[in-house]
């Protein structure tokens, strides 16, 4: 297939549908996590839950970069912006998280604070080129994907000789997450049968990483693109993997992920960062090796060391079950705040405010409705 309508057909989405229902054993349960965000929209955007047997469950994971983000680095950034009165530059999703006491960046920004929405690094760059005066500090989130255009730039500005340019620092690591929700999995955690792995990380990371949780902890992985056809027949790869009794890394996303992974995207990453001893997630906790800092050769663009900052700890929202969420132990429609107040337009966690979060695409595409909400179709006896 070439085009991206032909990963969107109907027929063969319904013979794929009848090809796992057929093979899917009535007696027991198919358990998947779709670890990324990516995947969690693309379920409920093509109703692909609703294609699958009633065995078969998808499990909504951590895989959202600005979801997992805890509250304290938004405070951080606020603070960072606040206290220095830099220039705070960050993607847009970001910027209506809430943070502590229902503050946002947003919100900073509404009290007069300098933030700023960018689309890319070159952005960030620019912006410190054209402000030489003003300190410009970089708040960078994001799994493996989004590091290398981070790096880049760090490289640029040192090669460039910008001194008003540093990166507030939050990349994150996904080996490091499957560890802890694996680890935490049975009757107090998540009860998983197979992981749906990320195809954006795989491109950069390759699918080797994941070997660990097939030898570690018995549970098939297959890399999983993000169009619906790709979603179910990586559903279908692992039920078969679950069926023979197998427990492999398979990657169904081989238009794009290979097993070594993006190598001089590597070398760039390990050039440029440094892994931290232990950064907290959001509803995860602390987690050892799961971030990034900048290597001590760039300690002089880290904004963590060039601008030290007071803030209290960090409060969740009342109610907010967004922590949960990410563990994969509940699911939106557990959360009494969900579509009231939590919405969208007045989002009262990180699952709401980023496009790939988990009670986004529950609201988004009303798929959590029962079905005495849908319209009646009249019979026409
Ligand atoms: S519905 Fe809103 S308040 Fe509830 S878990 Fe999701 S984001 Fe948090």
């Amino acid at each position: 297939m070439k085009y991206i309508d032909e990963f969107r057909d109907k027929g063969l989405a319904r013979r794929l549908a009848e090809t796992i229902a057929a093979e899917a054993h009535p007696g027991r349960d198919y358990r998947l996590m779709e670890f990324c965000g990516g995947h969690t929209h693309a379920i409920f955007r093509y109703g692909v839950q609703h294609l699958m047997p009633p065995n078969l469950s998808f499990i909504h994971g951590p895989g959202c970069p600005v979801c997992v983000l805890p509250m304290a680095r938004i405070d951080h950034a606020i603070a960072l912006a606040t206290q220095h009165d830099v220039t705070l530059c960050t993607y847009g999703d970001l910027m209506r998280v809430p943070a502590s006491e229902r503050k946002s960046l947003l919100k900073a920004k509404a009290d007069g604070a300098d933030i700023r929405m960018i689309y890319s690094t070159q952005d960030v760059l620019r912006i410190a080129r054209e402000n030489p005066d003003r300190q410009v500090v970089f708040f960078a989130i994001g799994f493996e994907t989004t590091t290398p255009p981070t790096a880049v730039a760090v490289k640029t500005a040192r090669a460039e000789g910008l001194t008003n340019f540093s990166v507030f620092c939050n990349h994150v690591l996904t080996p490091s997450a499957l560890q802890t929700i694996l680890s935490t999995a049975g009757p107090d955690g998540v009860q998983l049968d197979g992981i749906l792995g990320p195809s954006h990380v795989s491109t950069l990371i390759g699918s080797r990483p994941y070997r660990f949780v097939a030898e570690q902890f018995g549970v098939p992985v297959v890399i999983a693109g993000f169009e619906p056809l790709d979603v179910m027949q990586s559903a279908l790869m692992l039920v078969r993997q679950l069926n023979d009794g197998r427990c492999e890394v398979e990657n169904q996303y081989t238009r794009a992920v290979s097993e070594e992974g993006n190598r001089k995207a590597q070398a760039l990453i390990d050039e440029v960062f440094r892994i931290r001893p232990e950064f907290e997630w959001r509803g995860l906790g602390f987690l050892p090796n799961s971030a990034l800092a900048l290597d001590d050769a760039y300690a002089d663009l880290d904004a963590e060391e060039r601008f030290p900052v007071e803030f209290a700890p960090a409060k969740e929202i009342k109610g907010c079950e967004c922590p949960a969420i990410l563990r994969g132990v509940k699911t939106p429609t557990d959360c009494k705040l969900f579509g009231n107040p939590c919405t969208p337009d007045n989002p009262m966690g990180s699952c709401m405010v980023s496009s790939e979060g988990a009670c986004a695409a529950y609201w988004s595409y009303g798929r959590f409705r029962a079905a005495s909400l849908q319209p009646k179709v009249e019979s026409r006896s």
